[in-house]
């Protein structure tokens, strides 16, 4: 296990204070802080070494280029993909999803095909679909969910048709941090002849996801939610889809040639980075990915769930609490949304801010699922590896005072 006091002290942010009182940070589901490695690294980048990458002949581009395709190989190692050429650079788990959705659509389903998304997806794996349903007629199939948070298996297997092209669901709810069963899921549809999409935002930051265990289609994730910088994600897709599918963007870099009359398109991953990449924020994801698995995604997993069941125990015994979703903190990731009694959600998130800790109220971007939970948003405490018991006694202590403030 790691030191966590050594390990706060990597994180500058941590050390400060807002309205006079020391931050409780608890909004790591929404973005997480970042070490001294990722700022230093990128810092030095811009210092040391900036210059457009790919094709310059000079010092500088060769030493980013460098940088950039050792950053695509410890993302590789990372989610253990079989080839660096399954991994693509984007802005993030939106335009990893937006750019699945729309290249796939394009190339494999017409009107009335189908998609089986689930209930508790993030807009993000909701809207780009819906786009698509607009413009060519695709139809959505929603897979239902249990009361205690988990989706519903049997109701799944009975979405499947003829139309069926692809299923796209969250490895965890950021909402509930429910712990789908996506082995099962991509199991049984490629029973189905079905591939799968992955968005692993939730998962990455908190436990070791592998490609080739899962056998996911395709998996999505974002730089910024696992300690590394904003503006960055990576669509991991393989190979022989990737190959499938057309361009989503086109531009310079991911062109082999262009005349007026015909364009060849570069080999993978090439293909869909169109235009100049992010390529201080990609080396600045490699030192995120480097830093984690240094203290091991092992611990971090075992770690988190020490506090989440704690913080768990803690909340539930405060009076008027709700919890909603998953209530055995194994079978959960570090995220708990929450009510108390008629309180506001809103209300409860700002006169926490009052106290220095920082949680997120609303819908979190999954709209639907607040109408299956028959709320318009809730209270939501997200927890990374930095977080102690102490920040957690600090969130019961000021839940407590809001509380009696009503
Ligand atoms: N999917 C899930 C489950 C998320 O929690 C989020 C962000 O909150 C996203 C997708 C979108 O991520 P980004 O805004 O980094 O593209």
């Amino acid at each position: 296990m790691y030191d966590i006091s050594k390990v706060r002290e990597e994180f500058p942010i941590l050390g400060r204070e807002v309205y006079n009182k020391p931050l409780v940070y608890l909004d790591n589901a929404a973005t997480t802080q970042k070490p001294r490695v990722v700022i230093e690294a990128m810092t030095d980048e811009y210092y040391n070494v900036n210059a457009n990458v790919h094709r310059g002949v000079h010092y500088l581009s060769q030493q980013a280029t460098d940088l950039h395709e050792q950053a695509r190989e410890t993302v590789r190692r990372f989610i253990n993909a079989r080839s660096a050429s399954e991994v693509i650079f984007t802005r993030g788990t939106t335009e990893s999803a937006n750019l699945v959705v729309s290249s796939f659509s394009d190339a494999f389903m017409e009107e009335g095909d189908e998609v089986i998304l689930s209930v508790m997806e993030h807009h993000s794996n909701i809207v780009p679909w819906q786009l698509q349903a607009a413009k060519k007629g695709i139809a959505l199939k929603v897979i239902p969910m249990h009361d205690d948070g988990t989706l519903d298996m049997e109701a799944y297997e009975k979405l499947f048709s003829d139309r069926t092209k692809i299923v796209s669901v969250t490895h965890v709810s950021n909402v509930l941090g429910t712990i789908n069963p996506v082995k099962e899921i991509i199991r049984i549809a490629h029973e189905h002849g079905v591939p799968v999409m992955i968005d692993g935002a939730q998962s990455t930051p908190h436990f070791k996801v592998d490609m080739q265990e899962l056998d996911c289609d395709f998996f999505t994730f974002s730089g910024h939610k696992i300690y590394g910088p904003t503006g960055i994600g990576v669509l991991y897709g393989k190979e022989d889809w990737l190959d499938r599918l057309p361009p989503y963007q086109g531009g310079g870099e991911m062109i082999e040639s262009v005349t007026f009359e015909k364009t060849v398109f570069e080999r993978l991953p090439f293909k869909f980075e169109a235009g100049t990449p992010d390529y201080v924020a990609t080396h600045g994801l490699a030192k995120a990915l480097e830093y984690v698995t240094s203290l091991g995604m092992d611990n971090i997993a075992k770690y988190e769930q020490e506090l989440t069941r704690y913080a768990m125990e803690r909340m539930n015994a405060i009076e008027g609490m709700k919890i909603f979703g998953v209530k055995d903190a194994a079978m959960k990731d570090a995220v708990i949304s929450f009510q108390v009694g008629d309180i506001h959600h809103l209300d409860m998130g700002t006169l926490l801010d009052r106290l220095g800790i920082a949680i997120r109220t609303g819908h979190h971007c999954a709209q639907p699922l607040m109408e299956r939970l028959g709320v318009n948003g809730t209270a939501r405490a997200s927890f990374a590896l930095y977080n102690t018991r102490e920040e957690v006694d600090a969130l019961v202590t000021g839940i407590e005072r809001v509380a009696r403030m009503f």
